[in-house]
């Protein structure tokens, strides 16, 4: 038995129970492990949706090229599928991404542009100004546009959303998810209240961006935006994909936090995940006293910890951060609670 090629492995991937971190909390809390994609996260499965929407909608023509900004996992997800059908890729990121995302685009051919981080989305040096003018400047090219795209939450609502009932024979009550597009969380979110209206949706933000406070009050407010560590989730605008009916609150997970979590995550329980596991997984251990032995609930591990090396993974970044003095510390609380 064989694959016709890579794009047809994306999917399909394992829900693991978590063991240790999380054993303070009553029920059971297991991951949705997504690195075993081809491009090592969730995002192949909305690349190749977007790809095939914009192909079947006339939108992208054989040979074109196409263009996105994206912080990494998306345009892995784009490189990959651009290889197979034969698209050009050019991305725009942030100086703020890891080295090994923006090499690892490199080596599946893409170009990468690097804008700065910390201008305003309509600055033209910002990552999103420059993608949409390379867009009008080059003939035959599609931009991605992965926040407003509903591709995006449609692939989690066709894919992701389904497995995760099937996974747990329809008895998830709780769904944990880092947001940034809002693409997994309203995808799946969606899918999962339609089968049962009563299961939690819990997105996991970052401090420095505007979700928990918009949701809390219908507020837009400029003073929570502020730079941030955490790579993947929060955002200082609200993308259409984040439907902000279907979650039912947000919590915030600092940067420290986060990262020892996504440590913890690899020394307790063997899982090497990215940054937004570790938020994840924290923002359930804030908010998970509220659950009952019965509960089943379900957190997204969207990435590999492979693009981490140089961050969370490396004791220079973290002593330099003065992150790496708390690490027992936080072994110590997460075993107390
Ligand atoms: N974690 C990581 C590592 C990501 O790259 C992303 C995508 N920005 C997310 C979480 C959030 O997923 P979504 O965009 O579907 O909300």
């Amino acid at each position: 038995m064989w694959y016709e090629n890579i794009l047809e492995t994306i999917g399909n991937t394992p829900l693991v129970k978590l063991n240790k971190v999380t054993q303070q909390l009553k029920g059971t809390i297991l991951a949705k492990i997504e690195t075993t994609n081809p491009g090592n996260s969730i995002k192949d499965r909305m690349a190749v949706q977007m790809i095939e929407d914009a192909e079947n909608a006339g939108l992208l023509k054989p040979g074109g090229t196409i263009i996105e900004g994206t912080s990494g996992n998306t345009g892995m997800g784009l490189a990959i599928a651009a290889v197979v059908k034969g698209y050009r890729c050019i991305f725009t990121t942030t100086d703020k991404q890891s080295k090994e995302k923006i090499d690892a685009l490199r080596a599946f051919g893409a170009e990468v542009i690097v804008c700065p981080t910390n201008v305003e989305p309509e600055d033209p040096r910002s990552y999103y100004a420059v993608s949409s003018r390379l867009e009008k400047e080059i003939p035959n090219s599609w931009k991605a546009d992965q926040y407003d795209n509903p591709s995006n939450a449609k692939a989690h609502y066709e894919q992701t959303g389904p497995e995760i009932w099937k996974q747990t024979d329809g008895k998830i009550t709780h769904l944990v998810a880092g947001v940034g597009t809002g693409g997994t969380i309203s995808g799946v979110a969606k899918y999962l209240r339609e089968r049962n209206p009563a299961i939690k949706v819990w997105g996991i933000d970052t401090y420095g961006s505007v979700f928990k406070k918009y949701k809390e009050t219908g507020v837009f407010d400029k003073n929570e935006i502020y730079p941030y560590i955490t790579e993947g989730i929060g955002e200082d605008f609200l993308p259409a994909n984040v439907d902000f009916n279907l979650i039912d609150l947000f919590e915030k997970v600092s940067d420290k936090d986060a990262a020892l979590m996504t440590r913890e995550l690899a020394r307790r329980e063997g899982i090497f995940a990215g940054n937004s596991a570790g938020a994840a997984v924290m923002g359930l251990l804030q908010l998970g006293h509220s659950l009952q032995d019965d509960d089943l609930v379900v957190v997204i591990f969207h990435d590999h910890g492979s693009r981490y090396m140089g961050k969370m993974y490396n004791e220079d970044w973290l002593r330099e951060r003065g992150f790496l003095k708390d690490e027992k510390l936080t072994a110590k609380r997460l075993l107390k609670r």
